[in-house]
């Protein structure tokens, strides 16, 4: 059986099951599209990723690269699509790796749970996942890509405001209140704030 960079396939549903908190098939199906990417690139790259969908596959790349949503070399722009593009920072060039439906009849367990056209309680998750193992990356497209290094409009340094609505500090270029004052961005109102000293005597 394959292997999922430098793990073993049961390796790698113990750090899913951890991190993700459930075997979820699409972070497993990643951890394959993963590979599949690496094996495609110089190894001494240094990458980003622009991942199409929020869903499970963000997971499978924040626990096989570098790259997360916290240090923002994982970019997430949901098209809905299952697929990411795994690029060098400097270059541009880059690979984008998606599982591709067409290749899916072989495999008709996979086929249901990727196009919604199994129920959830009809699926059989056990068949699902061994579908999963065995197919590997024998799902997934491939094509090469040249991202625009100038669209993707990284942030622009900032000096620190205080808002004076909400008294919290936030990036002067975002105007005179911060964003979650100035509009309806966040679903919840003001809160009534204790400062914290008073948390810790409590
Ligand atoms: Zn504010």
């Amino acid at each position: 059986m394959s292997s999922i960079l430098s793990h073993s396939i049961d390796e790698y549903i113990k750090m899913v099951t951890s991190f993700h908190g459930y075997p979820a098939p699409g972070v497993l199906i990643g951890g394959f599209m993963v590979d599949l990417a690496y094996t495609k690139l110089p190894k001494d790259g240094l990458y980003e990723v622009i991942c199409e969908t929020a869903k499970c596959l963000p997971d499978a790349i924040q626990l096989l690269t570098p790259c997360s949503t916290g240090n923002q070399r994982l970019k997430v722009i949901d098209t809905g699509r299952y697929a990411f593009t795994l690029y060098e920072k400097r270059s541009g060039e880059g690979v984008r790796v998606y599982l591709d439906w067409t290749l899916l009849d072989e495999w008709p367990e996979i086929k249901g749970w990727f196009l919604k056209l199994t129920p959830k309680e009809a699926q059989d998750e056990g068949v699902l996942i061994r579908e999963i193992k065995e197919a590997g990356s024998d799902i997934c497209g491939m094509e090469k890509v040249q991202v625009k290094l100038d669209s993707l409009n990284k942030r622009k340094k900032s000096s620190i405001s205080i808002c004076p609505s909400c008294n919290e500090a936030y990036r002067t270029s975002d105007g005179a209140l911060c964003p979650a004052c100035k509009g309806s961005v966040l679903p919840y109102g003001r809160m009534s704030k204790t400062p914290s000293k008073r948390h810790k005597s409590a």
